[in-house]
């Protein structure tokens, strides 16, 4: 039955058209975000859970995309990635976060070190070093203010190179994260050699905790990890009490998640986090 056969090609091929022109559209219109400046930082607050006091934000990237709204980065950050756009999109956002920290500093408020996620496409192309000595350049503060978050899959692709990036970053003063601690599968050997200031443990550990004793023991076990590794250990995701409670009982240093605030925009942000209570 070479007609039903045949019909099916079509479909397939008229539907393979589509998605192309509409990944093509989403990328000539990512290009034109970027031009006209439709990408946003919030920020999210990170909490010690000993003293309930603020100790950095992660910047977490949005495009503001006309007549639609805020988009976020899960539906984009892939598609910047295999363009090559990340390099410029991720530019643009560790230049903003270091903007605003500047400003923010040059105020008089008390703000602390802003994360900033990095793409492995980043970490790997050979301009990062210059490019973050560049940009912290500006300011004697600027690398004190700056952390980078980064994952194990992209210094596993290559240890050595990803190893001798982050040593040459840490000696800019500025420190990294490893984030989303836990779904990786790096060997402990390996982790130990990572020159990381902090881990955070991703979210699907601190959801599961509460269901199992396995939940919480394994929690337990990464933040033990991180401390023998003299580390600081930040829990991603903290919705609720019970968490925030258990966390504290284990000696994990921070949290961060929605149970103190979600995500924000810079102005939301300095006002709520940053502006000192008059009077
Ligand atoms: P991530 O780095 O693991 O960021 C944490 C994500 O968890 C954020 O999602 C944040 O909004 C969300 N989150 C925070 N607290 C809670 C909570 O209590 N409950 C729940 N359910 N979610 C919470 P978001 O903003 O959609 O970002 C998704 C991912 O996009 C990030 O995951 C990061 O991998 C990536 N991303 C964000 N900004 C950038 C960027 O500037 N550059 C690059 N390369 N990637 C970015
Ligand atoms: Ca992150
Ligand atoms: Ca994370
Ligand atoms: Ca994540």
């Amino acid at each position: 039955n070479a007609k039903a056969s045949g019909n099916r090609y079509m479909f397939y091929q008229a539907s393979m058209n589509e998605s192309v022109a509409v990944r093509l559209t989403l990328e000539n219109q990512l290009r034109l975000a970027l031009e006209n400046d439709e990408f946003v930082l919030h920020y999210q607050p990170k909490v010690s859970l000993a003293t309930g006091q603020m100790t950095g934000a992660e910047a977490l990237i949005r495009w503001n995309r006309p007549q639609v709204g805020l988009v976020p980065p899960g539906q984009f950050i892939p598609v910047l990635e295999e363009t090559g756009l990340i390099h410029h999109v991720g530019r643009w956002a560790l230049q903003q976060a270091i903007a605003d920290y500047l400003r923010w500093k040059r105020a008089g408020l008390p703000v602390q070190p802003i994360a900033v996620n990095v793409s492995s496409l980043q970490l790997r192309s050979p301009g990062f070093i210059a490019e973050i000595q560049q940009l912290v350049g500006i300011d004697p503060a600027a690398a004190s203010g700056l952390q980078l978050e980064i994952t194990e899959s992209m210094v596993m692709q290559d240890i050595r190179q990803g190893i001798s990036t982050l040593q040459a970053i840490r000696e800019m003063g500025v420190t990294v994260a490893l984030d989303d601690f836990g779904t990786g599968f790096s060997s402990l050997s390996y982790l130990s050699k990572l020159p990381l200031n902090m881990l955070k443990i991703d979210r699907s550990f601190i959801n599961d905790m509460s269901d199992t004793p396995e939940g919480m023991s394994l929690v337990s076990s990464m933040i033990t990890l991180a401390h023998t590794l003299k580390l600081k250990v930040v829990a991603e995701g903290v919705e609720t009490e019970e968490q925030a409670r258990f966390l504290r009982l284990l000696r994990c240093d921070e949290m961060q998640g929605y149970l103190y605030s979600k995500p924000v925009p810079g102005d939301v942000f300095e006002s709520r986090f940053l502006a000192q209570p008059v009077g």
